[in-house]
Parts: C-alpha cells; sequence; structure tokens
C-alpha cells in the first residue's frame, strides 16, 4: 500500500524534506507520495508529516491562520509520525519563551531559540543519536536548544543540551537532517518509531 507524507509547506526547506522521504521510503522499498501542505484539508490524508526549518514565529502564524495547526494535532493524537526539525521543533514545543510563537504542545518540552550564540549562528557537528549506529552529520542553522525535558525522550545532546528528542510519535531536532545526503533520521522518524503507527502498513 502506498504512502502519502505531507510536508508542511508554508515555509522553509521544503523540496529537501520530500528528497529524504522518497530515499527513506524507497530503502524501505515503500512507494510514497509527497503532497505539500499550504492548506486545511490535506494533513488528514496523510500517513506521514515533516515540519521543516525556516522561521517559527512565520511557520506558527501561518498553520493557524491557514486552519493547519487543529489537523497536525489530530494527526499526531492519531498516533501518527511527525517529523518536526529546527523551526519545526520550536513550534511543535509546549513553550518557546516568544509571544510570537502560538506552540502546538505536541512535544513536553520547552525550547530557547537561537541558543547556539551568533559566532556559530551555522555549524556542522557528528553528533551521537540513540538509535543510529554511527554519528549523524548534524547541520545547525540558528538553532533553537531544549531546555526543560518532560515526558520526551532525549535522544541527542549538543554542549550538553538537547538537540534531538522523541515524544510518541513525534521525533524532532533542532538541526536539519534535510540538507545532508543521510536520511537515517526520516527513517528513525516514520519506521524505527514503535509507538507511532503508519495506517497504509496495517491495511
Ligand atoms: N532561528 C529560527 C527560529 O527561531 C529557526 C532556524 C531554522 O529553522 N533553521 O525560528
Amino acid at each position: 500500500m502506498s504512502l502519502t507524507a505531507g510536508v508542511v509547506a508554508v515555509q522553509g526547506d521544503v523540496a529537501e524534506h520530500a528528497g529524504a522521504i522518497e530515499r527513506a521510503c524507497a530503502r524501505r522499498d515503500r512507494d510514497v507520495e509527497v503532497i505539500e501542505i499550504r492548506d486545511s484539508g490535506l494533513v488528514p490524508d496523510c500517513d506521514l508529516l515533516a515540519m521543516p526549518g525556516g522561521e517559527s514565529t512565520t511557520i506558527s502564524r501561518l498553520i493557524h491562520a491557514d486552519g493547519i495547526a487543529p489537523e497536525i494535532r489530530e494527526h499526531v493524537d492519531a498516533g501518527k509520525p511527525l517529523f518536526a526539525t529546527c523551526a519545526g521543533l520550536i513550534v511543535a514545543s509546549r513553550d518557546a519563551a516568544d509571544d510570537r510563537v502560538d506552540e502546538l504542545g505536541l512535544l513536553d518540552v520547552t525550547v530557547e531559540r537561537n541558543a547556539f550564540g551568533r559566532q556559530r549562528d551555522s555549524f556542522e557537528a557528528p553528533l551521537d543519536v540513540d538509535g543510529l549506529d554511527e554519528p549523524f552529520p548534524a547541520v545547525f542553522i540558528r538553532a533553537p536548544a531544549i531546555d526543560e525535558v518532560g515526558s520526551a525522550d532525549v535522544l541527542a545532546s549538543w554542549d550538553g543540551r538537547p538537540v534531538a528528542v522523541r515524544q510518541g510519535p513525534v521525533l524532532a531536532t533542532a538541526f536539519h537532517p534535510e540538507l545532508t545526503p543521510d536520511d537515517r533520521l526520516h527513517d528513525l522518524a516514520f519506521f524505527g518509531n514503535d509507538r507511532a503507527t503508519i495506517e497504509s502498513q496495517t491495511d
């Protein structure tokens, strides 16, 4: 059964996420159709969802204005996988300490936007991630860090600060896996999560 993957496409690395999803699905011998989510009414068709980086204030504003936000919540409530990266993590969090971000509260974490300092606005680091055998080439771009972690599991930390977490069907990273050819984190988010359900797999 073919999968439908949605990439929230109001802003950010949409094509890169689509490519990583296609590669991850191909490695699993799963057919996938990737659709871009710019309006409400499409998320309910999706088995998998990705929420890219970009500017969290803008993404938050647009997904609420377009009626996409409650559909993302329903997707996660139904146990379907969501992979949120960078600004996506900020929007998915419980609290981003910024009035301009209306958080979805899908992850029981608080985040600090732009936490890694101006001189290191962008950097790449080999990151040990729980669930991966080899370090992941993590690209940080004006990345957030996670402060308080409630019921989420920390999968990776950098400089002593959590930068990848998982809670139920949601996996989130402060960095940008879609900007590398390495699709192991997309695979982990969508297929390596025994607490997530992909509807079509059981059809
Ligand atoms: N700094 C951005 C924000 O706070 C996130 C950057 C990114 O997604 N690369 O929204």
